[in-house]
């Protein structure tokens, strides 16, 4: 199907969601690419899913049957601009970053204007709608520690809401699902570059034994604090494959795409996993569309 305009504009388009993750794994979908708020409300008129970087998706082979909402346009781009309103030194508040931004890329640029707060956030590959939606972090920081105010969309309209307002906490924002995060104002504190610097190559350092395949990064989260690597390890499971999945040599809590592999394949994986691990474990992706018994 060629990109067809929808009544208000937003370029629609069969697509396979392959090209949109990480795994590069995922059939096809109607995409709807949204660059106004009036586009994003035409787009939630019928089911739909909004999908940020695909890094922490599994997508059926068989795509999903709802529509899939991409932020473009304006909604992916940045003002980084201090708003002279709501910055005190040595704080400032940025103008508008649109959820569909890539979140390395805004990392990498925050780093050299020398604004500090989101800098333990390196090397997540997603959007900041995502990661904001997730607050996604590691040990060295989190998204919720650089938001001042955040734009949600919802069928009913558009909101604004600082975290104060919500009941966020780990890896979690306290949003409802499909509640669209259209757009965020950070709030960061005044640094030199290099120490930012210092502190993501620091972050980053975590980040040494990871694949560097396609991957949507942990299968599994920690079962109790012990980790669950160790525990797919020790099960026999490193350097397993199905099909062209891979549970990764260097690190057993990744499943790699080797080329060409298919969602089968690595929910085949999933399986072996969960039956050779003896500790019960919560998968860390998402899977796209849900399996009937979550
Ligand atoms: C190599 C690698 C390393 C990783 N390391 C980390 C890490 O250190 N820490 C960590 O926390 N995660 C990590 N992840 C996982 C992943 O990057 C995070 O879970 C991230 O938050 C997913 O964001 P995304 O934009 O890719 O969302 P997607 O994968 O596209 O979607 C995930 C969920 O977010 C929802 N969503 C997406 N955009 C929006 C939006 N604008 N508004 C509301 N909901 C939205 C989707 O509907 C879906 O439910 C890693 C992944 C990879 C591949």
């Amino acid at each position: 199907m060629t990109a067809t305009p929808s009544r208000t504009g937003a370029r629609v388009e069969r697509l396979p969601l392959a090209r949109f993750t990480t795994l590069g794994v995922g059939g096809e979908a109607e995409v709807w690419f949204v660059e106004t708020h009036e586009q994003l409300q035409e787009a939630m008129e019928q089911p739909y899913r909004i999908l940020g970087g695909g890094s922490n998706l599994v997508i059926a082979d068989e795509g999903v049957p709802e529509r899939v909402i991409r932020l473009s346009g304006p909604l992916a781009e940045r003002d980084l601009t201090p708003d002279p309103h709501l910055s005190e030194d040595p704080w400032v508040v940025t103008g508008w970053v649109g959820g569909g931004v890539p979140l390395p890329g805004l990392i990498r640029q925050l780093q050299k204007l020398g604004l500090s707060g989101l800098e333990g956030t390196v090397g997540i590959p997603a959007q900041v709608g995502g990661a904001v939606w997730m607050n996604a972090g590691t040990r060295y920081g989190e998204m919720f520690d650089g938001l001042h105010t955040l734009e949600i969309v919802t069928p009913e309209g558009t909101r604004q809401v600082t975290p104060d307002d919500l009941n966020w906490g780990y890896r979690d924002s306290g949003i409802p699902r499909n509640h669209i995060v259209t757009r965020v104002r950070l709030k960061l504190r005044r640094a030199a570059p290099e120490e930012v610097l210092a502190k993501m190559d620091f972050a980053d350092q975590a980040r040494k034994g990871q694949p560097k395949m396609k991957t949507p990064g942990c299968a599994f989260k920690n079962p109790g604090g012990v980790s669950a690597g160790k525990l797919i390890d020790e099960a026999g499971l490193k350097g397993s494959r199905v099909g062209n999945a891979l549970i990764a040599p260097e690190h057993a809590n990744f499943i790699v795409n080797l080329g060409g592999a298919t969602a089968a394949d690595v929910h085949a994986l999933l399986g072996l996993i969960r039956d050779r691990v003896p500790v019960p474990m919560e998968l860390e992706y998402e899977l796209w569309p849900a399996p009937v018994d979550a």
